[in-house]
């Protein structure tokens, strides 16, 4: 899809990629203590997240994360969290030193996003795959149906998750029901956790099925800031437009992202940095 966005600042779009790069760190941060859970995929959004969150798109409130005018973010990916974690954590929802706590007893960072944690910043319980979806559809109808007609719904899914059939009824009630508040962001790595996406089971061609699905769909460079606003933009346009179409980001991403050892290499899919890992890691991303 031919779309032109507006251009922001070379500072700009550097400071995001400082953020991102924070981001990364306090990823890897958090994986070593818990000596589990999961590095590529969440390495991978640093960057859509820095957006996201830092890069004026969310509306949001950290100090009051209930506040009912903001927009709401679902991982639906729910493995991803230590990516959403660190990201909620430098936007101030919660003290950073909690990040050490991740997969602890008791803690409220947990290897999936849970409800019943009470953490800042997390709207729903997500890690059965396909089912974050669907609660994000369910929030954005809420939301036309208040007339809450400015404020956004955001749905991240993996590309491995495009297998689960739940994915394909929220896509077709969303768009069914004009859902023009709904963007849907695909992560798309061609990775999974036992292999390529399209060795597994493909899921291609990922950006005709969502056209076919009835979404304004746009693909793009998921850690290009430019690029990634230029997704962004393309979903305000069209719910500024009241198009009554939902938008997808089909977002071309690397697992590993920034670190070279775990660069586009499905095997970091579930799994943490040792120590000396972690700390080449961390050099590399210093
Ligand atoms: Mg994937």
């Amino acid at each position: 899809m031919a779309f032109e966005n507006k251009r922001r600042s070379e500072a700009e779009y550097s400071q995001l990629a400082d953020i991102a790069k924070e981001i990364r760190r306090d990823i890897i941060r958090s994986l070593l203590p818990a000596g589990s859970g999961h590095s590529g995929g969440p390495l991978g959004l640093a960057d859509i997240f820095a957006v996201l969150y830092f890069g004026g798109v969310m509306r949001y409130d950290a100090s009051n994360y209930q506040w009912s005018g903001r927009d709401r973010f679902v991982l639906s990916a729910g493995h991803l969290c230590p990516g959403l974690y660190a990201t909620l954590a430098n936007a101030g929802f919660f003290p950073k030193d909690e990040l050490l706590t991740l997969r602890k007893f008791g803690s409220r960072l947990q290897g999936h996003p849970g409800l019943d944690m009470h953490l800042p910043g997390i709207e729903t319980s997500t890690g059965s795959l396909g089912h974050g979806i669907s609660i994000a559809v369910g929030m954005a109808i809420s939301d036309l149906h208040l007339n809450k007609t400015d404020q956004k719904v955001f749905a991240l899914t993996g590309d491995g998750e495009l297998q689960e059939g739940s994915v394909w009824e929220a896509a077709m009630s969303a768009a069914h029901l004009k859902l023009d508040n709904f963007c849907w962001i695909i992560d798309n790595n061609d990775c999974q956790i036992d292999g390529r996406v399209k060795d597994i089971m493909s899921v291609y061609p990922i950006v005709d099925k969502c056209v076919a699905f009835g979404f304004e769909t746009i693909e793009i460079d998921g850690h290009n800031i430019a690029d990634i606003y230029k997704g962004l933009d393309f979903f305000e346009k069209n719910r500024a437009a009241k198009t009554g179409k939902p938008t997808c980001i089909v977002a071309k991403t690397f697992m590993g992202k920034g670190v070279s050892f775990m660069h586009d290499k499905y095997e970091w899919h579930g799994k943490p940095p040792n120590k000396e890992q972690a700390e080449q890691a961390l050099q590399e991303l210093a």
